[in-house]
């Protein structure tokens, strides 16, 4: 069993998983030497034991506590219950992925009624109370729930009445704020204790819950953090920024989280506490400002960033205290960045040798990635849009939405289907669902490193911040620009790379392929076994994927090409045809459109190898539903409209995804998938006559049985080879291989591979017939699963390793049980998805295959895949 609590100095291999980041972080700059606030961790092991189980805490947590606070006051040679020397400490959530801002902290805990005068004897009275007044506000919000707004409100009243400042209030007056604090606590039925043990209790308490608050499990949601994990605990003695104009607090990167660059970014203000500079409530200043102002300890601070950066390999967010012109520093972590910035981190770090490329690739997350390749405005159209004002370029990226002015009014919008742009003076954890559904964040406070510019760089959302000459009037859901007047509702464009915000909306376009990505892939190239093909049909989405470096196609759906106009009523003729002689004209007009598809397809992808999936929907889904349709179908057909009609609901089915479709139509219209086979080879030869080496891949959709296959392959293997004498050229070497889509299929994948030169897991069908959940109506009700617990993912986004997984991992060991080298894929969207990609590592898959834009993301996490494997 682990030890419940360490202290900084303890030399232990504990780790972030037991002391959760800050936790170690904190005893690894201990061990570095740095000046770090003497303290210690509670760890996880004890929050989640406390989670389970709150007599854990009374029965042995407890006694530990009191143990280790006995041992600080021994080694700072202050006490934290007696009048003199006095200690207060920091109470400082700390879990070991970083969750920036979404569980708790307690600052100046130790304070009370009595402890404050002799701390205002020794320091000042606008000091101490200071630090008193925050005590209580933070500890009623952490602990009992009361809304920060209703202190702030109490002391603007007071101040109000005495009109005058906090920082001017007399001693009484201090006493008098104090009083009214507290009494704000007797109004929510609890008080504050006086005695600094209880509060230490308490707060520790309230902290280990906070990993179970609303915001962090949402935020945990959204970045794929265990739920099992906890929180550590960090209890450190306090140094205090605000005891005069030769202290201040500051939070620094060791190189620009937006851009990458080389030089330390960030802010400070003076005379202030830690939370000020992340509220936004006042604006802080560039930390070169600190150079002129206390010298020293601007450069001692600028010693240990860069001791800090080579010792952690990377960038770093360090937060400082400067106490009376002593440097302290309070915390270090890897800093949140861009994409932008964390690929030119990446990329400048090998090369200054502090990086290996390898470490390069696994560095930087798939998500991230996708960040690059999100929109920005087109430049031709900003130069005639109207600037209603700027603010700091906080998180990169360009969106249009109605405006909101609440994380409320931001997820009602979302759930009717707008964007949303959520304008909001500054914003706090509670915000953070809001913030989730926004399109852009923007806010009229705060700098670089608040809250919603922290948020939104994690979640590569566009932003800006402090953007003070918006005016927001809550109330009456308006904000003045100027002389422009916006109401809740209203368009407005947010380009968060220039800090601008526009009236109206603006067109965006997609940032090219970037240098530094294509190093970063070509790198990442090195070290990935599993290749990267792409879902894409079209001769554009063809031309991106192989752009973005996609080795071939996995996945091109044939259904797409037959709904152009002329197209579908040729289709339709087929379908509906009363006699072999309009059927078979029908199917030739089909077959010259499927050709010169090919043909351009072909050409497309070159020399790269493409699977095209025969049709998979059924056929109602290409007929006319209403009946002004019916009524032009029926005049292009030269039939009576209730004829047409007859026809069409004899088709309709009553479970259409279970009914006549994929390789059922196959079997009952042979003719169709011949067109689709002779198209294909027809298009194949054409190419090669000019050249070009086609190696056709040819995908039969929604096999069960073995003999379906069976059937198919040898109806299609006979006009290929009927095709290659029409066409008088020596057979070359094409495929016919079959997609994995049911759980029977799984089953008995040993025998469908006697008769399939390749698999395709297509795990959209796959999951859905698994589950039994309709794959286009799992949204009514995947929230209230993922809500209750019952699902963490939505299966269709991410592999069910459990079920489904094992369903694959089965059939891809019978597969290769029958033929051993056999080529198997994954071409449903899970394939794309970075958490289910080490899984088809794992067993064996060859290739996934995603749709264009998830093709960057998914060849870095292939190779993490079998970096880590
Ligand atoms: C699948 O089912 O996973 C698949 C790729 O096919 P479709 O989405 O076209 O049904
Ligand atoms: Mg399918």
């Amino acid at each position: 069993m682990n030890k419940l609590i360490y202290f900084f100095e303890e030399d232990n291999n504990s780790g972030k998983e037991l002391l959760g980041g800050k936790g170690a972080n904190l005893a690894e700059m201990t061990k570095l030497g740095l000046p770090v606030p003497s303290g210690f961790t509670i760890t996880t092991e004890s929050c989640i034991r406390f989670l389970n189980d709150e007599t854990f805490f009374e029965k042995e947590l407890k006694e530990h506590i009191i143990a280790s606070i006995n041992k600080l006051e021994q080694q700072t040679n202050k006490s934290f219950t007696e009048e003199n020397h006095l200690l207060l400490v920091s109470v400082r959530s700390g879990a070991a992925s970083s969750m920036p801002g979404m569980m708790d902290t307690i600052l100046n805990l130790g304070l009370n009624d009595k402890r404050v005068r002799s701390f205002a004897k020794l320091t000042n009275v606008a000091f101490a109370y200071d630090c008193y007044s925050r005590l209580l506000q933070m500890f009623g919000d952490v602990v009992y729930s009361i809304n920060k707004e209703n202190f702030n409100r109490v002391r603007h009243d007071l101040e109000k009445q005495l009109n005058k400042k906090q920082q001017d209030f007399s001693e009484e007056q201090q006493q008098q704020l104090i009083e009214a604090f507290k009494s704000l606590f007797i109004t929510h039925d609890v008080r504050f204790p006086q005695d600094p043990i209880e509060q230490l209790f308490e707060a520790t308490k309230a902290v280990f819950k906070s990993w179970n608050n609303q915001r962090a499990k949402v935020y945990r949601e959204i970045h794929h953090i265990p739920h099992h994990l906890g929180t550590a605990v960090n209890i450190q003695s306090m140094v205090f920024g605000n005891s005069g104009n030769n202290s201040g607090t500051g939070v620094v990167f060791t190189r620009n989280p937006s851009t990458g660059e080389n030089k330390l970014f960030g802010e400070f203000l003076i005379n202030a506490q830690g939370e000020d500079v992340v509220a936004g409530i006042r604006t802080p200043e560039p930390i070169e400002t600190l150079q002129n102002l206390l010298p020293t300890a601007y450069k001692e601070f600028v010693h240990y960033a860069e001791q800090l950066e080579k010792h952690y390999k990377d960038m770093q967010d360090i937060e400082f205290t400067i106490e009376n012109e002593k440097l302290f520093i309070l915390q270090t972590r890897n800093g949140k960045r861009t994409a932008k910035a964390a690929l030119q981190i990446a990329l400048d770090l090998v090369a200054e040798q502090r990086l290996t490329k390898k470490e390069a690739v696994l560095r930087i997350s798939p998500e991230a990635i996708d960040q690059l390749i999100h929109p920005i405005f087109d430049e031709k159209e900003l130069t005639n849009a109207k600037l209603l004002a700027t603010g700091l370029p906080a998180s990169p990226g360009a969106a249009t939405g109605e405006l909101v002015f609440t994380a409320e009014k931001a997820k009602e919008y979302h759930a009717l289907g707008k964007k949303v742009i959520l304008v909001r003076q500054e914003t706090s954890p509670e915000d953070i669902e809001g913030m989730v559904v926004s399109q852009a964040i923007v806010t009229s406070r705060g700098g670089m490193t608040s809250h919603a510019a922290v948020v939104a760089r994690g979640m590569g959302t566009c932003c800006v911040t402090g953007c003070e000459s918006l005016h927001i009037q809550e109330e009456s859901k308006t904000m003045m620009c100027g002389d422009i007047r916006l109401a809740e509702g209203d368009l407005v464009s947010v380009d968060g790379s220039s800090g601008c915000l526009y009236l109206g909306d603006i067109p965006t376009i997609v940032v090219e392929n970037n240098q530094n990505l294509q190093q970063l892939l070509a790198w990442a190239d090195e070290y990935a076994s599993l290749k990267v093909r792409a879902n894409a049909e079209t001769v554009s989405d063809l031309q991106t994927a192989i752009d973005f470096g996609a080795s071939g196609i996995g996945l091109a759906r044939t259904e797409h090409m037959f709904f152009g106009e002329k197209r579908v009523l040729e289709m339709r003729r087929v379908i509906l045809a009363q006699d072999n002689q309009e059927f078979e004209a029908a199917l030739t007009k089909l077959l010259e459109f499927q050709q010169e598809d090919f043909y351009q397809m072909f050409k497309a992808v070159h020399d790269k190898p493409m699977i095209i999936r025969l049709l998979d929907p059924p056929m109602h889904e290409f007929l006319p539903h209403t009946m002004n349709e019916i009524n032009t179908l029926a005049k292009q057909l030269k039939r009576r409209p209730s004829e047409v009609q007859n026809q069409i609901e004899k088709l309709q089915e009553t479970n259409p995804m279970l009914g006549h479709r994929g390789c059922r139509l196959g079997i009952t219209e042979p003719k169709i998938y011949q067109m689709q086979v002779r198209a294909i080879f027809n298009s194949a030869i054409k190419l090669m006559k000019e050249g070009f080496l086609v190696r056709p891949e040819v995908m039969i959709p929604l096999v069960s049985e073995e003999n379906e296959l069976r059937n198919i392959k040898e109806f299609l293997t006979e006009t290929v080879l009927e095709t290659f004498k029409e066409q008088q050229v020596e057979p070359f070497p094409y495929e016919i291989g079959t997609m994995i889509e049911l759980p029977r299929a799984c089953l008995i994948a040993d025998r469908l591979a006697m008769n399939s030169d390749f698999f395709s897991f297509g795990t959209n069908d796959l999951t859905q017939m698994t589950f039994g959940f309709s794959r286009d109506d799992i949204g009514k009700f995947i929230n209230s699963y993922k809500e209750k617990e019952i699902m963490v993912q939505d299966p269709f986004q991410t592999l069910d390793q459990t079920g489904v997984g094992e369903l694959i991992k089965l059939a891809v060991a019978k597969a290769r049980q029958t033929k051993e080298g056999m080529m198997i894929g994954i071409c449903g969207e899970v394939g794309g998805d970075p958490y289910s990609i080490p899984f088809f590592q794992k067993i064996g898959i060859d290739y996934i295959s995603c749709s264009p834009y998830r093709i960057p993301a998914a060849r870095l996490a292939v190779a993490q895949a079998n970096l880590i494997n």
